[in-house]
């Protein structure tokens, strides 16, 4: 029997490895493809629907159903667009299914993702950082098994197979400081948009590039990691680690600690949870010790990359604030993005944001409800979109 797969994101980074996963082990004699989506690329969309002969391929941008269909016409697949669209896709009973949206969209396909597949590969982190509760606790309601997909967790997850998570001590949280990891404050006050992408060790999507600059990405991973393995903030170590070989490690009480090491390349983590819990051998390069000679460790610097402070002020306050705390990252990235403000600027936007909304915040609950989180997400966006620099 073909394994009924979906991938939400397709036409992104990590949905682009994850097709092409899929095509190395067999593409559409191996799997029975749903549903691929993706947003304004309908034309790569519409490649890889019929490269893997899916049943269905949604864009989000409604406005571009009619390019779409005309990509589609003749193909067998078909097509749709909207969030509703997107939506309903969501719900398609499947084996296994990828949530690589980006940002706080992947957010209702997530849930629904949750309540239909029996495996759920999740790449889109801000769901569990906005709505971490709910998330799981509707996994736990209908079965579904979460597996990581973000490297650093993918490598806690590996690397807690013969333990629990009730005997973690600590994890430790790799991250490669980004482009900026040797910057001054002065230089990257005055940093470009170009040079905020320039990501020295991994290829991914343009926001997550820009948020390893910042560490904001780091950030949302702290929060990611208190979501998926129950630590709390004391217990979450980031350590700056420039060659990206060391994806993360987990310490247990007796101080043993255990790392997952590998080459920095996304297919890995991908094809982790595409295989699981078999492992297959992976268009990955293999490690060689030999030429490697040295693995490099330090503690990040909080008053360069505030963000990681924010992190655990999030933890502290609990509730909707990791809703808060995305929601106003998010309007700050499209703000740099835009020209709009400075690179530090965005951190002090995030905090003024989160400070602002933090009775109401910690007050709150995912598990209210999507729309509990949605209405806060959009206050504190449009907060974050009206900021003004001091
Ligand atoms: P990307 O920008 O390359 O791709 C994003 C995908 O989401 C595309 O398919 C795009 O069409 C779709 N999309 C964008 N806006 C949308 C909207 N409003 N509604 C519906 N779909 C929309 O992003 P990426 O780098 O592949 O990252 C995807 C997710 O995976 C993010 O949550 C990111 O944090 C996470 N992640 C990425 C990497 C990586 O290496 N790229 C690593 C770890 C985690
Ligand atoms: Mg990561």
């Amino acid at each position: 029997m073909r394994r009924k797969v979906s991938i939400f994101g397709s036409t992104g980074s990590i949905g682009c490895n994850t097709v092409d996963l899929l095509l190395r082990q067999g593409g559409a004699e191996a799997y029975d493809v749903k549903v691929v989506t993706g947003a304004r690329n309908v034309k790569l969309l519409a490649e890889q629907a019929v490269s893997l002969k899916a049943d269905v391929a949604v864009t989000a941008d409604i406005s571009l159903l009619d390019a779409l269909t005309e990509a589609l016409k003749n193909t067998g697949v078909e097509a749709a667009a909207g969030p509703a669209a997107l939506r309903d896709a969501a719900k398609v009973k499947v084996d296994w299914a990828m949530s690589a949206i980006v940002g706080s969209a992947g957010l209702t396909p997530t849930l629904e993702m949750a309540k239909h597949a029996d495996i759920l590969a999740l790449a889109n982190k801000e769901s569990l950082v906005c709505a971490g509760e709910l998330i799981k606790a509707t996994c736990a309601s209908s079965g579904c098994i979460l597996v990581p997909v973000d490297s650093e967790h993918c490598a806690i997850y590996q690397a807690l197979a013969g333990g629990k998570n009730a005997d973690l001590s600590r994890i430790i949280l790799t991250a490669s400081g980004g482009p900026f990891r040797d910057w001054s404050l002065d230089q990257m006050a005055a940093a470009t948009l170009k040079q905020a992408m320039a990501h020295p060790n991994w290829d991914m999507g343009q926001r997550i590039s820009i948020d390893s600059a910042t560490m904001f990405n780091k950030a949302l991973e702290v929060i990611e990691a208190h979501q998926l393995f129950d630590v709390t903030a004391d217990q979450i170590e980031v350590v700056v680690h420039p060659q990206s070989i060391v994806h993360s490690m987990i310490e247990y009480n007796d101080y043993s600690v255990i790392a997952q090491l590998a080459a920095p390349d996304m297919r890995g983590a991908i094809g982790f949870a595409l295989n699981w819990p078999e492992r297959p051998p992976l268009p990955v390069e293999q490690l060689n010790f030999g030429t490697l000679s040295r693995l490099d460790f330090a503690s990040p610097d909080e008053a360069r990359f505030p963000a990681l402070r924010l992190a655990r002020r999030v933890l502290e306050l609990g509730g909707l604030a990791g809703a808060v705390f995305n929601a106003a990252k998010e309007a700050a990235l499209d703000r740099f993005i835009a020209g709009d403000i400075g690179f530090l600027d965005m951190a002090q936007l995030v905090e003024t944001v989160l400070e602002n909304l933090h009775v109401k915040a910690s007050q709150s609950s995912s598990l209210e409800g999507l729309e509990t989180v949605m209405s806060i997400d959009k206050e504190a966006r449009l907060m974050g979109q009206n900021w003004m620099p001091a």
